[in-house]
């Protein structure tokens, strides 16, 4: 694997690698990298010719200072797990390279609705953040493929819009959300939870399919109301449980036949934030 922290270099190598038409596939992280980032690799390798992970923890995106501190960063150990895994190249820049000044932080995307609904509307200015990343890394990277974690749903309908805004020819593979065999979602914000908070944790996935489960006998309503319940009586400090429309994260208060839908969860567990969602059209 060869690491590249300078954007000059990671050009120069990518006009020679792609003389070839060699096929470019790319899977933005921000470290403390686990199994859900893994996966994302090992599509990127059966799909592409190149892989690229990135490894950038984005201040523009952390609405929360406090978060952005305490955002877990493990290096070392994320190039061993890369390497270990087949990565062909890491592209590892500064803040400064990402940013060289003001001006590469003072733009504005047009994300309408998705701006402020569910994440958006408790993170303000979080996905204009993600934005302005993702369209830098796509501009110095240029992939052919990208590939997005379902986890993040929001985001994955937002990189989307961004690239169709920006008209880039990147194609998008939406893979699934890995997850630990007790359900919870894998997230590098796992890693400051303890035992005891983790095998909690994954109480969110399991009112999840639950509500999935019930959904032919109870209102939506109801079964939100009962899970917000038990899940507030576990510890967990709801910030929402919506149901929403696949394609644009429209919110509807019952289900909608021949609709596809998603139920989707922000909940803090201490001051840990996790998210989850489940499509219902899934099994
Ligand atoms: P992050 O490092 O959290 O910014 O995530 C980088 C990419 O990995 C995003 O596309 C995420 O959606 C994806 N990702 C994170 N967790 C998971 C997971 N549990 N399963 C699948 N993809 C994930």
């Amino acid at each position: 694997m060869i690491i590249f922290k300078r954007i000059t270099n990671i050009q120069k190598w990518l006009q020679t690698a792609r003389s070839g038409k060699a096929a470019v596939g790319f899977v933005p992280t921000m470290g403390a990298l686990h199994e859900g980032h893994l996966s994302l690799l090992q599509q990127s390798k059966k799909q592409a010719d190149i892989s690229i992970v990135s490894i950038f923890i984005n201040p523009a995106q952390f609405d929360n200072k406090a978060d952005l501190e305490k955002y877990p960063s493990t290096v070392a150990k994320d190039i061993k797990l890369l390497e270990e895994n087949g990565c062909d190249i890491l592209f590892l820049p500064s803040e400064s390279e990402i940013y060289p000044d003001e001006k590469s932080k003072r733009k504005h995307y047009d994300l309408g609705n998705l701006e402020t609904v569910l994440e958006g509307k408790f993170r303000p200015g979080h996905f204009q953040g993600v934005c302005l990343v993702v369209e830098r890394l796509l501009t110095i990277i240029t992939p052919d493929v990208l590939f997005l974690g379902r986890k993040d749903f929001q985001q994955c309908l937002v990189i989307k819009r961004l690239i169709s805004l920006m008209k880039y020819e990147t194609d998008v593979i939406i893979c699934p959300i890995a997850r630990e065999q007790s359900g919870l979602a894998m997230s590098s914000r796992n890693q400051r939870l303890n035992e005891d908070e983790r095998e909690i944790a994954a109480e969110l996935f399991k009112a999840l399919k639950e509500i999935k489960e019930n959904r032919d006998h109870s209102q939506f309503s109801i079964l939100k109301k009962n899970a917000i319940k038990k899940l507030e009586l576990k510890g967990f400090k709801i910030d929402y449980l919506e149901l929403a429309k696949e394609k644009d994260l429209q919110t509807v208060s019952e289900l909608i036949p021949g609709q596809k839908l998603v139920i989707l969860i922000a909940a803090f567990l201490q001051n840990v934030r996790l998210i989850d969602n489940i499509i219902l059209s899934e099994y």
